[in-house]
């Protein structure tokens, strides 16, 4: 044990080793490409299975102000927003069904959003929603979906079943030319660019994938005619069937409990296990929410994220398990710190911003941490400390020895996704369900019969791929289509050799194009804020634009320039955390900062909103060429 502690009832040093051990046998050298693309002889895997009508129409040739393409919540709060501006003449491009997105997509059994749904929700204090409980599930989800989409009409601005081929930008027109696969070739001044990041379902290139002669399909496209049952379970269907789930990441850890109650028998194929803290899901009280004062929703998201990446802050409003590791640092600078605020805003900043601690900023002291030891050790023995609890959970919860062993991960907690559920542990119990531990290594081949680890071939009949999604490949290729800008340059050409944006939102030679992602933006635990928060920008942007006349908003090159040379100068902040973390997809694979301007924003996100914001209230557009097309 370190001379610097005392009372621990973990080894930090033992730890230390053990988390670079799990690490280093996981980084493969083919990083992202270890993944196979869903096209051609697996294009199957992306075919919609909710569909409940085709729609039929003309193609239109028509022209507007505004293509919004994604009916997701970025489109939709970018609807929203432009509605509440006065800019009516939309129109959304939605390839799924109906809007949703991420939520029309994801249905598997026990779907459901762990970031609490008080700040999940977009848009609550204007729709008066009052979600069921802390923690929402896919159904509601969807519902409320459906709820912004009436608030706002945007069924009348969408058009649904309508996948984007391409945007072309005609210079001569001065408008993008949105083609899609029904033949539809509309004008539009602007467009925003809101596909989702993590849009595009992934396989693993194993061999044999297609040689599999069961039933198969990814968790994004539920095949309920197969399974039986719906988001809530009841998989009926499966009773004499042998299943076999690859990957062991969020989604799978809600599905699991579903396929292990349901399923003949289930093979679980886990790489890495999840970190699984507890849910401990509540019943909203509705005289809470309607006592909560005007703006209590913006307080309460920038809360949490500020807990999370870095402001300072005095209370925990969510405190749940994600916030529980600040909670339990905090706990241990209690009285003894120059003052609890300022504290905590260094130390939530320490989780994200590696480099902080070589500020010098010293003695957080408790009983557990000594007078000379920096901010720095202190942070890395609070997520010790959750980690231990986390892993003592699998003890607790999972009866053989050697399974809960395999169950208990080894990282720091926001290194891969944190994952919260009061079922998935105990579904190991169950006498149908058997853990395949690849140990860090993923499943070896995949036969017509099954599956094959270490020379043992898994027979089955289905074969779920809860295997994620695309995330650092190209921009194109994730979103489904190309964009060409000015002198028909696609932003795959553009983006070669990395990222390069304005803000995350502009790119210079794609005029009148605004991006919405995390790339060169903000990167929150609560998506739906930063999709927000990009919204409230583009209104301001195209309603100042207006106001001066201007039609034509571009970027300017040296803007861009020293955006792009913040993101890489600020992605250092992070890079040293990161690569000590297990791969995955928010490190790159584990082949961090390879190109770093590829980040997200590293400062963090409520440092991104208040600069945003600033930028807003000059009301002079800076670093955006405006004219008249
Ligand atoms: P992930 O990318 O998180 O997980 C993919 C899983 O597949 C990992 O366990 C990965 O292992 C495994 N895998 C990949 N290749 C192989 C292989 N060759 N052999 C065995 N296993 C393999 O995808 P998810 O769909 O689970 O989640 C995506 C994101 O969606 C989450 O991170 C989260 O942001 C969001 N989400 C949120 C939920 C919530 O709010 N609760 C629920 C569901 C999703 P390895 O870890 O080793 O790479």
């Amino acid at each position: 044990m370190n001379a610097g502690t005392k009372s621990l009832n973990f080894d930090p040093d033992a730890l230390a080793k053990k988390y670079k051990l799990e690490r280093d046998k996981r980084v493969r050298p083919d990083g992202n490409d270890q993944y196979r693309e869903v096209v051609g002889e697996f294009a199957y895997f992306v075919e919609d299975p909710y569909l409940k009508e085709e729609i039929e129409r003309d193609p239109l040739e028509d022209e507007v102000e505004v293509v919004i393409i994604g009916g997701g919540f970025g489109g939709m709060l970018a609807a929203a927003r432009l509605r509440e501006a006065g800019i009516n003449d939309f129109r959304l491009i939605e390839k799924g069904g109906d809007f949703g997105g991420t939520w029309y997509w994801n249905r598997y059994p026990g779907a459901s959003c762990d970031i609490e749904s008080y700040v999940y929700f977009p848009l609550l204090e204007k729709t008066g929603f009052v979600p069921k409980m802390k923690y929402t599930n896919a159904p509601e989800t969807l519902e409320y979906c459906h709820r912004i989409a009436e608030k706002y009409q945007l069924y009348e601005n969408a058009l649904l079943q309508t996948e984007v081929a391409s945007t072309d930008w005609d210079e001569t027109l001065g408008r993008w030319i949105v083609s899609t696969n029904r033949q539809d070739a509309i004008k539009a001044r602007y467009v925003v660019q809101s596909n989702g990041p993590l849009n595009r379902p992934k396989l693993p290139a194993i061999e044999g994938i297609n040689d599999f002669k069961g039933h198969t399909f990814h968790t994004s496209r539920w095949d309920y005619g197969y399974t039986g049952g719906d988001s809530n379970g009841g998989l009926t269907h499966l009773a004499d069937k042998r299943v076999a789930v690859i990957g062991t990441g969020a989604t799978a850890v809600q599905c699991v409990p579903h396929l292990g109650a349901a399923a003949k028998a289930l093979y679980v194929f886990q790489r890495t296990p999840s970190s699984i803290d507890v849910r401990n899901n509540q019943p909203t009280d509705p005289d809470w929410m309607s006592s909560q004062p005007t703006g209590w929703q913006d307080n309460r998201r920038k809360n949490f994220e500020s807990i999370m990446t870095g402001a300072v802050v005095s209370e925990d409003l969510v405190a749940d398990g994600w916030t529980e590791a600040f909670r339990l640092l905090f706990g241990s600078v209690r009285d003894k710190a120059p003052s609890k605020a300022k504290i905590a805003g260094w130390a939530a900043m320490g989780l994200l911003n590696p480099d902080f601690y070589r500020l010098g900023i010293k003695q957080y002291l408790t009983n557990k941490v000594t007078e000379h030891m920096d901010l720095a050790k202190a942070l890395e023995l609070a997520d010790y400390e959750k980690m231990e609890k986390v892993r003592a959970r699998a003890d607790a919860l999972v009866e053989d020895e050697t399974t809960a062993e395999a169950l208990k991960p080894y990282y720091r907690q926001f290194c891969k996704r944190p994952c919260f559920h009061d079922e998935y542990l105990p579904t190991f119990n169950r006498d149908n369900v058997t853990l395949v531990n690849t140990d860090g290594r993923g499943i070896d081949q995949i036969t017509p019969r099954g599956i094959v680890f270490d020379g043992t071939e898994y027979e089955v009949d289905c074969i779920i791929f809860a295997t994620g999604f695309e995330v650092g490949t190209d921009y194109a290729r994730r979103a489904g289509y190309q964009i060409y800008g000015r002198g028909g340059q696609s932003i795959s050409e553009k983006w070669s050799n990395g990222l390069s944006t304005f803000h995350g939102m502009h790119s210079r030679g794609f005029p009148n194009a605004f991006f919405f992602g995390p790339a060169q933006s903000a990167f929150t635990a609560t998506y739906t804020y930063s999709l927000d928060e990009q919204s409230i920008h583009l209104a301001h942007i195209l309603t100042n634009a207006k106001k001066r006349g201007a039609t034509l908003i571009e970027a300017s090159e040296v803007a861009e320039k020293q955006w792009v040379e913040t993101i890489i100068e600020k992605s250092r902040l992070t890079a040293d955390f990161q690569s000590q973390c297990t791969p995955g997809y928010y490190n790159n694979e584990g082949h961090v900062n390879v190109k770093p301007q590829n980040s997200t924003y590293g400062g963090g996100p409520i440092e991104f909103f208040a600069l945003m914001k600033k930028w807003r209230s000059n009301n002079k557009l800076e670093g955006l060429e405006l004219s008249q097309a």
